[in-house]
């Protein structure tokens, strides 16, 4: 009867899209190691190294003392502290929004907020390279999906003016799209939104901590603070902790308390993690110094590249390195493995057949000479 599982493993196998786990046994700063053997890590999305700041550490570390390590039931029943509610306000005076919710992950903030904010009378417009868990939050909704090309303006208004037969229409997008590192035109997609009378949500995910004088994210890049409804993110990246979030209104925040599901039947998450995201939020307000040196490294590495002819792909941390073929962008990956470089090949199904890539991500933890063994590896491919 399970006959299936090993026919579809098999057929994983054969056509390179079988997914061993790599077991990290220690991480060092940009170094991880795994089989003993040291790695400079080009694949986590620990932006500014918070995760591993002492002061974050020191912060879950107390707070375990106090409050022992799991919460011990869902917010609305006894697993609601003071930490929860003071990281949601917190993140909503980061975001500069009235209100907060904090759910287990970003996943669940996603799933929690698209499924409770719409049902069949809907329509919900995506681009589409969004990520798995706006593709995921659709499905479970009884809403209508439908998807415009990437960043593709035309498309989207072309579907905005024939969805007025719909009660809302909601429009979600990546703000910084995450296997891709380009950024969506959240100008234009606020007035086409006016114009038709659309709902906007954008899941910062990746631009939380990153975009933005002050890393508050994608709003900030393009100067359009407050004009997106809902803005989604996670505390597992630049924040380097873990959860997700809804910024906006107080109405919105209270629906969401009392309508996500994912939110509702859940578990809280442990007070320590929320706290060492208070922490890492308040670094990332006062020391700059840390994105600073981030965007530094973006700018050498596609220095680099530029150099040996090779376009600055992105405009942000993430860098694809377009391979096309499956088993071709794995055999390279395991080949950077081998000098010493932990470069992660991304494949079908995060991303589309025949367009897998290497993914590399730059952290404010990189040294120049890290950036610089990456750039001419990456020159013999
Ligand atoms: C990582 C990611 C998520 C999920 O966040 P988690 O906190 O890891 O569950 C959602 N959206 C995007 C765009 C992401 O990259």
């Amino acid at each position: 009867m399970l006959e299936f599982i090993n026919q579809e493993l098999e057929s994983l196998k054969k056509s390179g899209l079988y997914r061993p786990l790599k077991t990290i046994e220690k991480i060092d700063g940009s170094k991880i190691y795994i089989d003993g053997k040291e790695l400079i890590c080009f694949c986590s999305n620990d932006y500014l190294g918070l995760s591993n700041h002492p002061k974050v550490k020191k912060m879950a570390i107390e707070t375990i003392k106090e409050f022992g390590v799991g919460a011990g039931a869902s917010r609305l029943i006894s697993g609601n502290t003071i930490i929860h509610e003071e990281l949601e306000k917190k993140i909503a005076k980061f975001k500069k929004r009235e209100s907060a919710i904090v759910f287990s992950t970003g996943y669940m903030a996603n799933i929690g907020a698209i499924t409770a904010l719409t049902d069949e009378k809907d329509t919900i417009i995506i681009d589409r390279l969004n990520h798995a868990s706006i593709i995921d939050a659709c499905k479970l909704s009884k809403a209508r999906l439908q998807v415009y090309s990437h960043k593709d303006m035309i498309a989207l208004e072309k579907i905005l003016a024939k969805s007025d037969k719909y009660k809302k229409r909601l429009i979600v997008t990546d703000s910084i799209f995450s296997m891709d590192g380009d950024i969506a035109p959240l100008p234009q997609i606020a007035k086409l939104a006016k114009k038709y009378n659309a709902i906007t949500m954008i899941d910062c995910a990746h631009a939380t901590g990153v975009l933005g004088e002050n890393g508050r994210g994608a709003e900030e890049h393009f100067g359009i603070e407050g004009q997106i409804d809902i803005v989604m993110g996670t505390l597992s990246k630049a924040v380097g902790s873990l959860g997700g979030f809804i910024a906006g209104s107080f109405e919105l925040i209270d629906f969401l308390r009392n309508k996500a599901r994912s939110f509702i039947y859940t578990t809280s998450l442990p007070p320590s993690i929320c706290a060492a995201s208070i922490a890492a939020l308040e670094i990332i307000e006062n020391e700059p110094q840390l994105r600073k040196r981030l965007w530094d490294n973006i700018g050498f590495f596609n220095r680099r590249r530029a150099a040996i002819n090779r376009d600055p792909t992105t405009e942000t941390p993430i860098i694809p390195i377009i391979i096309g073929n499956e088993e071709k962008t794995m055999g390279i990956s395991r080949k950077l493995f081998e000098d010493g470089l932990f470069v992660s090949g991304i494949r079908f199904p995060t991303v589309a057949k025949g367009e897998a890539r290497l993914r590399i991500t730059i952290t404010a933890n990189h040294s120049k000479k890290e950036l610089e063994m990456l750039s001419n590896l990456l020159a013999l491919i």
